[in-house]
C-alpha cells in the first residue's frame, strides 16, 4: 500500500537547551522530550514527560500515563505548523514548535450506492443527527485506559479498496472525505479488536454507517468499525485484542461488504492505516 510517502516510523527530538544564565537552567532534569509515530497530517504520535510535568497541546492538558506518556494526533487538514507547551515540576514553562509533513489526497468515485444514502429524505435528518450525536459522545470519553500503546493489529486482512482522507464523488455527487480505511472481505469475516479497550458504542443499524461500533483506547484514542452485519459485543464490555467483535457487512452506506474502519484522538479523524507496519 502506498504510504505517501511517509517514512513508517519516525522519531523526533524536540531539543530543550538550558538557557544560559538563567536559574531554571540548573533545575532542568530532562534534555528532550521525545515523540514517536507519524509527525504527518492524520497521525498519531506517543510522546513521554519527565517525572511531575505537564503537556498541553492547544491549550488542553493532556492526561498522562503512570510513565509520564501522552498522545495526539492531527487531523487530515491539520495546520503544518504545531506546538506543545511543557511545564517542568519546576514550573518552568517550555514551549515546543515542530512541523508535520503535509498529505496529498485523491479523489474517489463510488457508483451504486443506494440513492437514499446520497441525499436523504429530510425526514430521516432528525434519525442522522441523533446518531451523529452517538457517535461523537462515544468518541468524547476520556478514560485511563492503556491499549492506545499497544502495537495496533489489523481488525481484518484483505484488499484495501478505500483509504484517509480521500475526496468522495458518491453516485456523481461530492460529499464529505472518506477517514477511515476500507479492508473489502466476505460478508460475515470476523473482525478482531486492534488493541485492548471498552466498547462505547455498539449501534446495530445506523443511517450511514449501519452496524457500527466505538470501542476506546484510552486517552481520547478510540477505533470504529462500520457496516457490520453481525455486532458480538456490547457496550460496556472489555475486550482484549485479537477477540472477535463483530462480523463484516455491507449495511449502511456501502457497495458491498467490508470493513470501515476509523481511528480517532477524541473527535479528530486520524488515519489507521499509518499504524500498521505492514501496510
Ligand atoms: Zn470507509
Amino acid at each position: 500500500m502506498k504510504k505517501f510517502g511517509v517514512a513508517l516510523l519516525r522519531t523526533l527530538l524536540i531539543g530543550f537547551y538550558a538557557l544560559t544564565g538563567s536559574v531554571w537552567a540548573q533545575s532542568l532534569t530532562l534534555q528532550d522530550l521525545s515523540l514517536q509515530g507519524e509527525l504527518t497530517q492524520g497521525g498519531m504520535v506517543i510522546g513521554h514527560v519527565p517525572s511531575g510535568a505537564e503537556i498541553y497541546y492547544a491549550g488542553r492538558r493532556l492526561p498522562l500515563t503512570d510513565q509520564g506518556e501522552f498522545v495526539l494526533g492531527f487531523g487530515r487538514d491539520e495546520p503544518l505548523q504545531q506546538s506543545l507547551k511543557l511545564i517542568l515540576a519546576s514550573g518552568e514553562q517550555k514551549s515546543l514548535p515542530f512541523t508535520i509533513e503535509k498529505r496529498e489526497y485523491n479523489l474517489q468515485r463510488i457508483e451504486g450506492v443506494p440513492a437514499r444514502t446520497v441525499n436523504p429524505d429530510p425526514k430521516h435528518l432528525k434519525r442522522i443527527q441523533a446518531e451523529a450525536g452517538e457517535v461523537k459522545q462515544a468518541r468524547d470519553t476520556d478514560s485511563g485506559l492503556l491499549g492506545f500503546l499497544q502495537r495496533f493489529e489489523w481488525p481484518v486482512k484483505g484488499p484495501i479498496t478505500g483509504v484517509y482522507g480521500s475526496q468522495r464523488i458518491y453516485n456523481g455527487e461530492p460529499r464529505r472525505p472518506h477517514f477511515g480505511v476500507d479492508i473489502a472481505v466476505p460478508e460475515g469475516t470476523e473482525i478482531l479488536a486492534p488493541a485492548d479497550g471498552v466498547v462505547t458504542l455498539a449501534h446495530k443499524d445506523m443511517f450511514f454507517s449501519g452496524g457500527t461500533m466505538v470501542i476506546d483506547h484510552g486517552h481520547g484514542i478510540n477505533t470504529s468499525y462500520l457496516h457490520m452485519s453481525k455486532l458480538l459485543v456490547k457496550s460496556g464490555q472489555k475486550v482484549k485484542q485479537g477477540q472477535a467483535i463483530g462480523l463484516v457487512g455491507a449495511t449502511g452506506r456501502a457497495t458491498g461488504p467490508h470493513l470501515c474502519w476509523r481511528l480517532n484522538w477524541y473527535q479528530e479523524r486520524l488515519d489507521p492505516q499509518l499504524l500498521m507496519p505492514d501496510s
